[in-house]
């Protein structure tokens, strides 16, 4: 089943202990749509410039991801450049130039207006929104992500977004900032007062904690013995996540406990190499082969 994220599209500037790349292919839908690629239809809605030329797409069309909701307006292409600490815990933001992004107003083609999966990236809530109004059948599934900035100054508008949604996938700190509790479970009752019934937790080298209201679930993060590039590694989890849920065309216990194994799987991939590289020459076996590999991480008899 098709799969429709919104989200940035950009190019990032990355350094880390393992080198550096002054303009690559980023934005947090580029790397949300490439993990899902590898397991059902992607659409993107998105913005980018005059600058981003057929060579800068080439990895999404690669990978079949339908292009036609991604605008291109006069301007330059969002740029976001970051480095990070020796041993890669830290981050800090170099820049960001919104360019072409700040005047970003999702408009989907006819094609889009019956995606039965939905994932809002973290943009501006009132956009997110817009993007559900504009899908005429009723979906399945919307996946919400956002970030401290939106729940600070649109708290409203955020809770309007989120009366619509199933699925919200942020890390603990904005769970916390959100539902202003500190105990994540509790938390995640505030969140299921919010709409969502499902609360996904990415923490990062800790792996993820899904609360559903009739169970939870956790997965590791893949132990592997180098990280190359940490960039990323939330949305490629987000797209995993949705991916698997959206090719199995179901959502229940089952699915959503494997939906949080194939988001860790593609999560680690993605970290393995700089930019969206890694998430471009995976193939099916090596994906199928890491997922088997989190059963054995994970099993125990009692
Ligand atoms: P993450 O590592 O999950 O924080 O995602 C990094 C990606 O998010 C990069 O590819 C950036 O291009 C993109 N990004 C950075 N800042 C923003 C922003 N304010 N809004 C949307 N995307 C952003």
């Amino acid at each position: 089943m098709s799969l429709l994220v919104v989200g940035s599209v950009a190019f990032d500037g990355i350094e880390t202990p393992f080198g550096k790349v002054e303009r690559t292919l980023g934005g947090a839908a580029s790397y949300f749509a490439l993990a899902a690629s590898h397991f059902t239809p992607v659409r993107v809605v998105g913005i980018v410039g005059e600058d981003f030329s057929p060579t800068d797409e080439a990895p999404l069309r690669r990978r079949h991801i339908d292009l036609e909701g991604v605008e291109r307006a006069n301007g330059k292409t969002f740029f976001w450049a970051g480095r990070y600490s020796q041993n890669m815990n830290e981050r800090t933001t170099l820049t960001t130039e919104l360019n072409v992004f700040a005047e970003f107003r999702p408009t989907l083609p006819r094609s889009y207006c019956d995606s039965a999966y939905i994932f809002l990236g973290n943009i501006d809530p009132t956009l997110q929104r817009s993007v559900v109004d504009q899908v005429t059948c009723k979906p399945k599934v919307i996946g919400l992500d956002t970030m401290n900035y939106w729940i600070e100054r649109t708290p409203a508008e955020l809770r309007e977004t989120l009366e619509r949604t199933q699925i919200l996938m942020i890390n603990d700190d904005e769970t916390r900032q959100l539902t202003g509790e500190h105990n994540l479970m509790r938390a995640a009752k505030h969140v299921f007062n919010m709409g969502p019934r499902t609360l996904v937790i990415k923490r990062g080298e800790h792996g993820a904690l899904m609360v559903h209201n009739k169970f939870l679930f956790s997965v590791p993060a893949f132990p592997l013995e180098e990280v190359h590039d940490p960039t990323g590694a939330g949305d490629s989890f987000a797209g995993g996540f949705m991916g698997y849920l959206a090719g199995a065309g179901k959502v229940n216990e089952a699915t959503l406990r494997n939906a949080m194994v194939y988001g860790s799987v593609m999560g680690s991939f993605a970290v393995e190499r700089f930019g969206v590289e890694r998430l471009t020459t995976v193939t099916k076996p090596e994906i199928r082969k890491r997922a088997h590999l989190f059963s054995k991480l994970t099993s125990f008899q009692l």
